[in-house]
């Protein structure tokens, strides 16, 4: 699904060196490097903060604890994403609570958001889902209505921008109280291990996340809350900060090949193509189409045939999970989400796709479906 390798040869000289420095100076823990990296990224995504840590999953968990969330209080999300999005709602003890989403976008319906809102609702967790923002004008107007905090899960979506109806353009994930990524190496920047970083405007929140990613503290040794170990290390920051400056042309090349696609499947009745959002830019993290009268399975295996990985995500809507399963939901409670459960493929995307790789993929994908 990912070529990193051919990535990595065409920058190699630089990383190497990066990486070298930071073995140089054995400062392989809050190196000079991870700061440098989170002003860079600061900048790129015109954001006051960017707080480095170790994965998306735990920025997603520090947002949330530095919000002050309380055991019970209900975080509305969506059922069509990746588990890590519900996972933390449940470690922390909170109740998530699901709602369908747009069946064009896949991704959270703000008229769902509406109707689920309820007393105890604290915080909405939209998902940037497959690289471009959800709508933020609505999901914004409705958590200012409700005092609510918005936590974006941008780890889909870094580099998107989402034009807002008053005319301001802003980055995926600095939209809301806070913003969540991951630079996991497959994701649009991605780092040589795991990584993740959250993003905020507020002087106040941002202080909060950096001690709370700190175990708790402020002050060496002098704990004022309950914290985690979360930190993005030198190595992978040095990484990221040599990948940074490249990212508005990885995100043209997905581009691309996604448009490549889109040609080739265009007027095909079976394949229903990604539908580009007018309110947002696409990064294509994935190219996800909708099959309708196609055997999905028989066409992936006719494709791993021909050596081309195709990949369903999701298979399964979090309210069908083992783990989260729950008395409140059946199956039919979010009809667009299990539709799209049953009829979703993700193609190969990546920032290396050449032409002949794209038309032997979309070749092989109208050779089965017809
Ligand atoms: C990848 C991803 C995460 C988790 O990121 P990790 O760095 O793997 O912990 C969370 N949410 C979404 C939507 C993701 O795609």
């Amino acid at each position: 699904m990912v070529d990193l390798n051919s990535q990595y040869q065409k920058i190699k000289t630089e990383i190497d060196t990066a990486i070298q420095q930071v073995i140089d100076t054995t400062a392989f823990i809050n190196g000079p490097v991870v700061k440098e990296f989170a002003a860079d990224l600061e900048k790129y995504l015109n954001v006051k903060h960017v707080i480095p840590c170790a994965n998306g999953t735990d920025a997603l968990q520090v947002a949330m604890m530095g919000l002050d969330l309380k055991a019970g209080d209900e975080v509305i999300t969506t059922s069509f994403t990746f588990i890590a999005t519900a996972e933390v709602i449940a470690l922390l003890g909170l109740t998530p609570v699901l709602v369908d989403v747009d069946p064009d976008t896949f991704n959270i319906d703000p008229d769902s958001i509406r109707k689920a809102i309820t007393p105890k609702t604290k915080a909405i967790v939209p998902v940037h889902l497959f690289g471009q923002s959800a709508d933020m004008d609505s999901i914004m107007q409705i958590a200012k209505e409700h005092n609510l905090f918005v936590i974006e899960d941008a780890c889909q979506a870094i580099g998107a921008d989402f034009f807002a109806e008053d005319g301001t353009t802003s980055k995926a994930g600095t939209i809301g109280h806070v913003g969540c990524t991951s630079f996991f190496p497959s994701k649009n920047l991605g780092c040589y291990g795991d990584g993740g970083a959250l993003f905020t405007n507020d002087d106040e929140l941002a202080e909060a996340f950096r001690s709370i990613a700190n175990h708790g503290m402020k002050v060496r040794y002098y704990h004022d809350k309950v914290g985690v170990n979360s930190r993005l290390d030198s190595i992978q920051a040095a990484v990221l900060k040599t990948k940074l400056p490249h990212l508005d042309e990885y995100s043209a090349a997905r581009k691309k090949a996604a448009d490549y696609y889109d040609a080739a499947f265009a007027n095909n009745p079976k394949l229903k193509t990604p539908v580009r959002y007018e309110k947002s830019n696409h990064v294509f993290h994935q190219y996800t189409l909708q099959l309708s009268h196609v055997d999905r399975k028989g066409l992936q295996e006719h494709l791993a045939i021909k050596g081309i990985p195709a990949m369903i995500y999701y298979p399964v809507p979090l309210h069908m999970q083992v783990a989260y399963r729950d008395a409140r939901y059946n199956e039919g409670d979010f009809p667009v989400t299990e539709a799209l459960s049953h009829s979703v493929l993700s193609l190969p995307m990546h920032t290396e796709l050449d032409e002949g790789q794209l038309k032997h993929i979309t070749e092989s994908v109208l050779e089965f479906v017809g």
